[in-house]
């Protein structure tokens, strides 16, 4: 027998008109790209994400059409992902950090027919141009007041493309249609689009609502870090239309000081990012003497957080730290880990230790880990396996691709290695291509690079393992000495014994100047094998 309810579909239009509705008065500040702080209103929004629906649909665009973006955290993106979700094509984010030649790999691959480009990325773009066959306009993200000198001949400014009127009527889609489109940053191999539908992004967005999770709602001012060319900024745009959060958007400049300022400035409660962001956010703050003073609380994923990072947060400025896990994906929440009222009471290190977990998964995701023959391994803290996942908001196959990526079961195979706690938390330890055999014995990079930060000379380091004749793989460590006297490597070694058994030690430690970082702000493993792994 079917339930007698309405079966409204679960649409991006619908966020936005909830948010221009209900919570039209509350803020959207932007740092933009010419420079001033623009403010605006979730009620604006809505008026100009419907005005761009409306150019877009001029211009002939229809349901199912890719739409780029090369943009930065902005009033003027989150307009765009209404505007191109909400009238029926693909919101097509791209990572301006890749290689040009991985920009047009991904553009022609999406067969984006506009692109949306800040100014900062008119020049890669005017580069590539003659490459990008299957773009018929380049939108510039500014007004025709600041519009550059381009070699672009199909380049016209965001405001001029605004049609006049929002007298749009967003279209009743299918809600399992495509609204977004994300790119993995195709560490291995050539990167894997990951579409993501109506349906899913909006499941996703209550999600990531929840008090457990992002903990959003109308009281709350979000600054998302995390670009929104990253997994559309973890789905904080459309979790804060729902709720009715204000948002504070950085624009171009996320380096800790300007981060701060628009942190104090705007009273922000709550901000979210890469862990490396965060480092560097928390030696400015102790530079200064001073966190901002309206940050409530934190979430860190995309990596493992420190331990010490995690210390220094809740311990030297009372800023309330969650630790998230995810990936492109899984659009990308997994897990997210919180204290119980209990665990808040335990002494300060006890309590760290805890949170360097990647926490449960929320209502809508199943987490299990497997044995390499496909077992499903206990939830014991000790059996460790593939982390495998599954829900409404997880992907079952990328776009454009025939390729079989799911288990038999109907589960998606994370590529990460984990444990699960009896308290159902997950701590992942590795990346399966990041694992490190040495004498028959794993060894976790994750687990080694955190001790080693926590000793007060490191500012960051990674684990690689290294081929050895005798154990397999030994590991290495690569430390970035934080600043004043550097540690000895005797030192280091010396302190990781305090609580790594004595195979579990790295033979050797190298300092270097900084680490390499890929697109997405993680520490690429992969350069350093190339640099050190043949030592
Ligand atoms: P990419 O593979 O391009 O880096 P993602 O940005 O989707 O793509 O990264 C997902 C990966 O990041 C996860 O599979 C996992 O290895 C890692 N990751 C994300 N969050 C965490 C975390 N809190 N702790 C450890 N690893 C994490």
């Amino acid at each position: 027998m079917r339930g007698r309810m309405m079966e409204t579909p679960l649409l991006v239009s619908s966020l936005i008109e909830h948010a221009g509705r209900v919570h039209a008065s509350r803020e959207i500040v932007a740092r933009t790209v010419e420079g001033p702080i623009h403010r605006t209103t979730w009620g604006a929004v809505r008026s100009r994400s419907r005005r761009l629906a409306k150019a877009l649909r001029s211009h002939g665009i229809a349901e199912g059409d890719r739409v780029g973006t090369i943009a930065w955290n902005t009033h003027r993106h989150l307009e765009i992902y209404y505007g191109v979700s909400g009238m029926g094509a693909v919101c097509h984010t791209l990572n301006p950090r890749l290689h040009p030649t991985q920009l047009v790999y991904i553009v022609t691959h999406a067969q984006d027919r506009i692109l949306f480009v800040d100014l900062t990325f008119v020049p890669l773009v005017e580069a590539v141009a003659d490459q990008l066959g299957c773009v018929e306009k380049v939108v510039i993200m500014t007004d025709a007041a600041h519009m550059p000198v381009t070699s672009l001949t199909n380049a016209v400014a965001y405001e001029d493309f605004l049609a006049g009127s929002d007298d749009f009527e967003w279209p009743i889609l299918d809600e399992t249609a495509a609204a977004a489109l994300c790119y993995t940053s195709g560490t291995t191999g050539n990167p894997k689009g990951v579409l993501y539908s109506h349906r899913s992004t909006v499941l996703h967005a209550l999600g990531v609502s929840t008090p457990d999770v992002f903990g959003m709602s109308r009281s709350v001012s979000v600054l998302p870090i995390v670009p929104m060319f990253h997994v559309c900024a973890w789905g904080l745009p459309y979790a804060a239309a729902a709720t009715g959060a204000a948002m504070v958007m950085p624009g171009p400049k996320l380096d800790p000081e300007s981060l701060s300022e628009l942190l104090d400035s705007e009273r922000v409660t709550f901000c979210a990012g890469v862990p490396s962001v965060f480092l560097g956010l928390v030696a400015h703050w102790r530079a200064r003497g001073l966190a901002p003073g309206g940050l409530r609380m934190v979430l860190i994923g995309g990596a493992a957080s420190p331990r010490s990072l995690i210390a220094a947060l809740e311990g030297e400025f009372g800023i309330e730290f969650r630790h998230g896990w995810g990936m492109t994906e899984t659009s990308p929440l997994g897990s997210v880990n919180t204290l119980l009222p209990e665990e808040r009471a335990l002494p300060a290190e006890e309590r760290s230790q805890l949170l360097t977990r990647q926490g449960i998964p929320p209502y809508g995701v199943e987490l299990q880990i497997v044995a390499p023959d496909g077992t499903t391994l206990p939830r014991d803290g000790v059996a460790f396996g593939e982390l495998q996942v599954r829900g409404p908001w997880i992907v079952d196959g990328y776009f454009e691709s025939d390729e079989q990526h799911l288990t038999a079961d109907g589960w998606f195979p994370t590529g990460d290695v984990a444990t699960i706690d009896p308290d159902a938390c997950v701590r992942i330890t590795d990346r399966t291509k990041d694992l490190i055999k040495s004498g028959g014995e794993w060894i976790s990079s994750i687990d080694v690079e955190n001790t080693a930060m926590g000793h007060p000379g490191v500012a960051m380091a990674a684990v690689i393992g290294i081929p050895d004749e005798k154990w397999g793989e030994r590991p290495l460590l690569i430390v970035v000495p934080a600043p004043g006297a550097p540690p000895t490597k005797d030192e280091i070694l010396e302190h990781l014994a305090g609580s790594l058994a004595k195979w579990q030690l790295p033979d050797d430690v190298i300092f270097v100047e900084a680490l390499p970082m890929g697109a997405t702000g993680k520490v690429q493993k992969r350069k350093l094998r190339e640099e050190y792994g043949s030592r």
